[in-house]
This record gives structure tokens, C-alpha cells and sequence, in this order.
């Protein structure tokens, strides 16, 4: 062990081994790994290693393609077998509801370009699987790219792949303590110290303590789970192909067969964490006693499922744990406050998930940022409120007993929840609020009567007819909204506008003013959609998504400068909006400021009832809007005051259900949907709030794509031939037989009364009267490209 490397990787699992590996293979080679005990002694030695394409995030689900294509890879670079076993593999449906949900997702695939996935009937999937009793099955979808590996051959090709290229692999050696000094880390370690610029937190089941080392908290815990390995089963014998994986997604389990005998994986309804502070760091190479009455249920129903089951014995008993976080997904990435320190940890299924992790990881470290989209994934996607015990546990607890249901887009999980409310969030749940949550904050979805009560579904819910009356309100009246659940900066300081100016690429607004804002990494790509507000009083105010608060405080903290104070303001400043022809007329009532003087786009100060407001004109409705921010404390008083003086102008709720359905009337993007961290500003459109004049951070970039020919896809908004359900988002969109692009968020434009969707898709297909078909649902429907904005295409009513 040298006293200095650029990179230390802690841990020795599939994910440090596969961050070692990209990292020497994209050309760091003064990197170490170092282990505690032996390559593969946390959770990755009894992984059942198993490996297939679904994923909840379409995003992830390309990295973990990534993945199975790279593992081929890196076992004929090490030279090292890794028992790869590409058997194919199905997840099978029971219900007719996940049988739709099946084709849908199907669909999804063939978006971001997953080809090697089909349908197959039931009888197909009875051929594929002899042993498989398909008495209610549906349907399913087949998978080429589905198997498992040797799990410890898999850890020990990828070290011995980054060895070949420079790397070191350091083992029995534990990390003790870390350090944090100027230029890098100190690292403590049972065989002396060594310093680096960047460390790494692999630590599996250990990352709680490794985050802890670096006063990092990570929402991360380890759960119990069980697989289990049969004795020879008689029918396997004479088989002319392996069995294909199999999930079966009624019974929470997955299969395989194993040498003669077959391995069946279970995700219990009924879950069990275990050491949530983390492993002790005496921990073996060691299982946990198995306990199958708590798995009885899923076992008999696979017993059904696999008839030959029933009477074969159990040979081995695998009982082990791995680690969760929240939404299932890894946490990757920089931590905010801690320059040089990388967290890849949370790796739920690291056989399937570690190449992508891996070369994610090494791209943001040696090049600033990630090839694809790896938000889904990124340790700064959660808060410091996520760290809390309870919180963890309830959640990570329902993403493993719903690992393999489905959720609907319209549907509402209850874990962690209610945490943060918006001070009228009583007042408003007696009005009739139903809730959604974004960052741990209660949102309201939409105002409904006493006893109503929304069905999940992929089609359009009972909620409709609600939702399009909020609509209609704030068309033809005025809508209310709560606006906590935005993000509020507050910029401050002599230099506070110089900064601004660099990091924003558009024009900063003069006094009084407000404007929209994109910001640009170095690469040119989009890094937020931000609105700037100048209060004329040396304080500005930067806008935008509530659930990227951390995002965005890391990349404000990764560009701090002397001369500027930046105050993450979201949870002392709350709000609500007025958007509606009567929105003007509601305030007028309230104040004796000069409120009808305001500009479209403008901001001040105003006495609104009693209470000091901010008030913004700008909508996200399309409407003629106010945004009325004020302090937590007023947030009551607000609200009834607005409700007060809009009774007699036809004021009534709204939720953001209904904003999405007015904003997409109007085409206007949102982020993680239009605009994400892999699109340019060319291709959203948002190259038009460019300030071309002066150089600001990825202005060279930016200006290669003015200059150049122009992206290959941009966002069109498209009207659907739809019947009872709207597109949603990541639907194939094609042009005759060609995939031509995906859907980025559809919905129904209720004033416009057509199914809409926003689409990134190929240029030559976004010309606007070009017919296309979407799969909504599964299903083919037409669809043609409209010009945007099919509500008020001019702009008139939010200029009035
Ligand atoms: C029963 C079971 C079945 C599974 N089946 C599958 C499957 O089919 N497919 C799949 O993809 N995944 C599966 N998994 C999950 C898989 O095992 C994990 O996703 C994966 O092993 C995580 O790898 P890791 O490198 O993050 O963590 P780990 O394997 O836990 O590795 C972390 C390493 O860090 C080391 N370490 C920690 N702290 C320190 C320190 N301070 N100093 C030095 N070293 C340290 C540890 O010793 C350990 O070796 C299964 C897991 C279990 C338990």
C-alpha cells in the first residue's frame, strides 16, 4: 500500500470492484481498493446473482442493460469465469391489471431501445419453463438478456480486470477513521494512513458507518432475505435448455434453476430489517438462521406456481442481507459540503446494478458529470429529513414487500408519510385535499368531496372529472394554489449579481423584475430550469423544483464565490398562487399597491390584506397569475384572506393535477420531463432565454449547438387519438414503422378537450402535421404533432 493515490475505493463488493475497474479502464490508475477482509465478504458473496431488465426508472433500466452487456466484458478482459448463465428470463402476470401493466412496460423498453424484450402467451411461457404450471397466467414478457452469474468469479473478474490496468486491490485491511484536509482525505486504515484527492463509500453493508466516518448520514439500511436452493429435481434431467429466470409477479418471487435443482428468491410482504446502523464490523462470512414461517405464504403460492417444488427437498438455506435505500434505487454521487467524497452505496441488486454505478461514478469524477441520466440514482435526490430512522424504515420496508408490484402513476404510497406540511395544510385537508408528497412535502393532487376516494389505474382515474372543474375554475374564474412546494433561494451580497450573471445563462431581470432562468454545466447540457426574481433590493430570489433542493444546493455550493450568501429559504417562505381572468381582481381587493400596474413578468412587495407579501406575475397555468410568497406564519392567514375576497369571483382550489393539465395546454416543459440533465437547451427550447450577449458557465457549449446543425431530437407537443386513457411518459412514439421518439409527459388538456403530450422526438418527425401512433397503455393510438401551446397560442391571457 503506497502512502498517496488519487482515488481510495472502501469496500470490496461488486460496486467498489466495478468503481475500481471503470475508473482504471477510463484511464485512473493511481486508484486502491481497499477491503476489510476479502473481496466479496459483505452482502456479494451469497447473492443469488441474478440479473434482468425491469426497472421502475427507465433511466436505471438502461444502466443496468449497460451492466449485462459489460460483464462479458470484463470477464474476458480479467480472464477470470464469471459462470455467466444467459438462460433468458419472464416475468409473468396473473391479473389482468399487471398484464396490461406488463404490455405497457413492454412499451417502455422498446422507448429507451431495449430490443431484446417480447409478450409471449401463456403457452410460450409453459414451453420455455416445462416445469411451470401456468393456471392463470396472462401473459408475460420475455427478456434474451435475463440470467445470473457466479457472484464471487464476478467480484474477482472486475478487481482483476482494474489490477491489469494499474489498480491495486488492498485487503484484510479495514478503514479506521476519515479525514477531511485541503485537497482531499485522509484515510485511516488498520495498516497506516494514506491520503487521496477522492474517496469512495462502497461499504455495502457497512456504507451507514463509512457515511458516518465523514459526518455524512446516509438513508440507507440493510434488510434481511431469503432464497433458498432445492435438492435434484427428476424433471430437470433430461431438459434440452436450462430453465429461464422467473418472475412470478403475483407470488413476490423470483427463479432459476441451479445445477439440477432450482433457486427460488423471495420478497416477503412482511419485511425485516436488520443491523440499520450497519453490519458490525465482525461480521463473517456468515449467514442468518433462516426463518420460513415468515416466508410461508410466497413459498406456497411458488409451490403452485412450480408444482415439482412440492416434493423435493431443501438443500441449502440462504438467509443473508443487502441494503436499501428509500425508492430502492442506489445513492451515487458527490455529498454536498464534503469535496472528494462519493457515495456507492445502496446497491440493491449489485450484479445487475454495479457496472452502471461504476461508470457512472467514474465519468462524474473525472469528467464533472454522467453520459446518462443518473438523477434516479443520485445520493442528493434525498434531504437530511431522509436520514431519520423511522423514516427509513418505513420506507425502504415498502419498496421490498412491493419490489415486484406495480405501481400505478396515479397512486399514492404511505410510507414516511404525512412529514412536512405547509401550515394550511389542516385548513386545506378540510376543504377536501387529497395529497401527493414531493421531498417529504404534503402537496395537494387535487380538492375532492367528503368519502371520495381515487382507484389506481393506468387509464384515466375517477378523479377526472374533479380535476377538470379545477381546470375549467381557473380557465373561466380564478384557481388557488398552494405554491410551498417550490424551492425559494435567497441570493445575497456584493457580488450576489456578478454570480448570478456567470451561472445563469439568461439575461438577469432588472429591478422589479422576474425572469426565466436556464442553467448550463460545463458540457452545455441543462442543469435547471430556474425562474430569477430581482426585488430591487439587493436581494434576489432563485425559483424552482422543491424535490431538487439538494441537487441544486450542491451545484450552488460547487460554484460558491466570496461576496455572495445563498439561503435555501423553501421552508421559511410559503405561498399560494392566483391563476384565472379574476386573479387581478381578487388582489385588487386586498391591497391598495399599485397591483394592476404590475407587469407581466414583474415582482414587488405588497400589503396584501394584512400581511407583507412577495408578489410575482407570473403563471405556470398560462393564465393571468400571481405568486404570492409570504412566511410560514401567514401561510393560514393568506389563504383564507384570498379564498375571502375571491368568494363572489367564482375562486375556487386547486390542485397539481390540475396545473399539470394547464401547463401542458400551454406546452410548458417541466423538469424531469422536458427538461432533465441530459438535454440541451437547443433541443427543450429553452436556447430562447439565452442572453447570447455574455459568457456565462457552459456558454461555449451552448454556442457549439447554436452554431452547429442543430440537435437530433427535439420536444414537440403532440395531440392523441386516445379513448380512455392519456400517455404518461417514456411511450414509444413512432413514425410508421420507426421509433421515432418517446413521450417526456402526456396527460388531457381539459379546455382544449384533447389527450396531449409533450415528446422528444427525431427532427424530421417534429414538424408540425406529422401523423405518428403512441402506445398508450399498450395500445396503438394515433397522434399527430401540433403546433405548441394549443391553449391561448399567443400568450394573451397571462399578458392581460
Ligand atoms: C440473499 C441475497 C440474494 C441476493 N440476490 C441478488 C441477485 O440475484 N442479484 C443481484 O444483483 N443482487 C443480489 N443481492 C444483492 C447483492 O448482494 C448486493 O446488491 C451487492 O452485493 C452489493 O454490493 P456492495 O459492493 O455494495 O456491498 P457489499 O457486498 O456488502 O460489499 C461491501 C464491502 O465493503 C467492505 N467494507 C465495509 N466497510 C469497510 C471499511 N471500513 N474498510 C474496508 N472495507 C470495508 C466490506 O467488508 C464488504 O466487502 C442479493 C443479496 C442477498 C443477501
Amino acid at each position: 500500500m503506497k502512502s498517496q493515490y488519487r482515488v481510495v475505493v472502501i469496500g470490496g463488493g461488486v460496486v467498489g470492484a466495478s468503481v475500481l475497474y471503470h475508473l482504471a479502464r477510463y484511464g485512473w490508475t493511481d486508484v486502491c481498493l481497499i477491503e476489510r477482509d476479502v473481496l466479496t465478504a459483505g452482502s456479494s458473496w451469497h447473492a443469488a446473482g441474478g440479473f434482468h431488465a425491469l426497472n421502475a426508472d427507465p433511466n436505471i433500466a438502461a444502466l443496468q442493460g449497460y451492466t449485462i452487456d459489460l460483464l462479458s466484458e470484463v470477464e474476458a478482459e480479467s480472464g477470470q469465469s464469471i459462470g455467466m448463465h444467459m438462460t433468458g428470463g419472464m416475468h409473468l402476470a396473473g391479473t389482468p391489471d399487471r398484464w396490461e401493466w406488463l404490455q405497457a412496460n413492454y412499451r417502455t423498453f422498446q422507448s429507451i431501445g431495449i430490443d431484446d424484450v417480447h409478450l409471449i402467451t401463456p403457452d410460450e411461457a409453459a414451453q420455455l419453463s416445462p416445469v411451470l404450471n401456468t393456471e392463470g397466467i396472462l401473459g408475460g414478457m420475455w427478456a434474451d438478456r435475463e440470467g445470473y452469474v457466479d457472484t464471487t468469479g464476478t467480484v474477482h473478474a472486475y478487481a482483476i480486470a482494474a489490477k491489469k490496468r494499474g489498480a491495486e486491490v488492498i485487503e484484510k485491511n479495514r478503514v479506521l477513521e476519515l479525514h477531511q484536509v485541503p485537497g482531499g482525505w485522509q484515510v485511516v486504515t488498520e495498516q497506516g494512513t494514506v491520503s487521496c484527492e477522492h474517496v469512495v463509500n462502497a461499504g455495502g453493508l457497512w456504507a451507514k458507518q463509512v457515511g458516518r466516518m465523514a459526518g455524512v448520514e446516509l438513508p440507507v439500511s440493510p434488510l434481511a432475505h431469503h432464497y433458498l436452493i432445492t435438492d435434484t429435481i427428476p424433471q430437470l434431467q433430461g431438459l434440452e435448455r436450462e430453465l429461464p429466470m422467473c418472475v412470478d409477479l403475483e407470488g413476490f418471487t423470483y427463479s432459476r434453476q441451479d445445477q439440477q435443482g432450482m433457486l427460488v428468491g423471495i420478497y416477503e410482504l412482511t419485511p425485516k430489517h436488520w443491523m440499520m446502523d450497519g453490519a458490525p464490523w465482525n461480521y463473517g462470512i456468515e449467514l442468518l438462521q433462516e426463518e420460513p414461517d415468515r416466508i410461508e405464504s410466497e413459498l406456497c403460492h411458488v409451490f403452485k406456481r412450480f408444482p415439482v417444488l412440492e416434493s423435493v427437498g431443501v438443500k441449502t438455506w440462504v438467509h443473508g442481507a443487502f441494503t436499501f435505500s428509500p425508492d430502492g434505487n442506489p445513492l451515487v454521487g458527490p455529498v454536498r459540503g464534503k469535496p472528494g467524497y462519493w457515495c456507492a452505496c445502496a446497491v440493491m441488486a449489485g450484479f445487475l446494478q454495479g457496472g452502471g454505478v461504476g461508470k457512472s461514478l467514474a465519468e462524474w469524477m473525472i469528467h464533472g458529470e454522467t453520459e446518462a441520466d443518473v438523477f434516479g440514482m443520485d445520493v442528493a435526490r434525498y434531504g437530511d429529513y431522509a436520514a431519520n430512522k423511522t423514516y427509513i424504515r418505513e420506507t425502504t420496508g415498502q419498496f421490498y414487500s412491493r419490489r415486484f408490484v406495480m405501481t400505478y402513476p396515479n397512486e399514492q404510497l404511505p410510507a414516511g408519510r404525512p412529514l412536512k406540511m405547509a401550515p394550511a395544510h389542516d385548513a386545506m385537508r378540510a376543504a377536501g385535499a387529497r395529497w401527493g408528497e414531493s421531498w417529504g412535502l404534503e402537496v395537494p393532487l387535487y380538492f375532492a368531496p367528503e368519502g371520495f376516494e381515487e382507484h389506481p389505474s393506468l387509464r384515466r382515474s375517477n378523479a377526472f372529472d374533479l380535476v377538470a372543474q379545477e381546470v375549467r375554475a381557473t380557465r373561466e374564474a380564478v384557481g388557488l394554489l398552494d405554491i410551498s412546494g417550490f424551492s425559494r433561494f435567497e441570493v445575497t451580497g456584493p457580488e450576489a449579481a456578478a454570480w448570478l450573471d456567470h451561472l445563469l445563462a439568461g439575461r438577469l431581470p432588472g429591478p422589479g423584475r422576474t425572469r426565466l432562468a436556464p442553467m448550463l454545466s460545463p458540457s452545455g447540457r441543462l442543469k435547471g430550469d430556474l425562474t430569477v426574481f430581482n426585488w430591487g433590493d439587493g436581494i434576489w430570489w432563485i425559483m424552482g423544483s422543491y424535490y431538487l433542493r439538494e441537487w441544486h444546493m450542491r451545484w450552488f455550493a460547487d460554484h460558491a464565490r466570496p461576496g455572495v450568501a445563498l439561503r435555501d429559504i423553501s421552508d421559511a417562505v410559503v405561498g399560494f398562487s392566483l391563476s384565472g381572468p379574476n386573479s387581478r381582481r381578487v388582489l385588487e381587493q386586498l391591497t391598495e399597491g399599485p397591483i394592476s400596474e404590475l407587469p407581466f413578468m414583474g415582482c414587488g412587495r405588497f400589503d396584501i390584506g394584512l400581511i407583507r407579501a412577495h408578489v410575482g406575475r407570473l403563471s405556470v397555468s398560462g393564465a393571468l397569475g400571481y405568486e404570492i410568497n409570504c412566511t410560514a406564519a401567514e401561510h393560514v392567514a393568506l389563504r383564507r384572506m384570498l379564498l375571502a375576497a375571491g368568494a363572489d369571483l367564482g375562486i375556487r382550489e386547486i390542485g397539481y393535477e390540475a396545473l399539470g393539465s394547464l401547463r401542458l395546454e400551454k406546452s410548458f416543459g417541466i423538469w424531469s420531463r422536458e427538461f432533465t440533465q441530459i438535454y440541451t437547451p437547443a433541443q427543450t427550447g429553452m436556447d430562447r432565454w439565452i442572453d447570447w450577449s455574455k459568457e456565462f458557465f457552459g456558454s461555449d457549449a451552448a454556442r457549439a449547438e447554436r452554431d452547429g446543425n442543430g440537435p437530433a431530437r427535439v420536444i414537440a407537443t403532440l395531440a392523441i387519438d386516445a379513448e380512455d386513457a392519456d400517455a404518461s411518459g417514456y411511450e414509444p412514439v413512432w413514425q410508421g414503422d420507426r421509433l421515432a421518439g418517446y413521450v417526456t409527459s402526456g396527460g388531457y388538456g381539459h379546455s382544449v378537450g384533447r389527450s396531449l403530450a409533450m415528446a422528444m422526438l427525431d427532427r424530421e418527425a417534429a414538424n408540425v402535421g406529422t401523423d405518428l401512433t403512441v402506445h398508450v397503455v399498450g395500445k396503438a393510438r394515433a397522434a399527430r404533432v401540433i403546433a405548441p401551446s394549443p391553449y391561448d397560442p399567443q400568450g394573451k391571457a397571462m399578458r392581460a
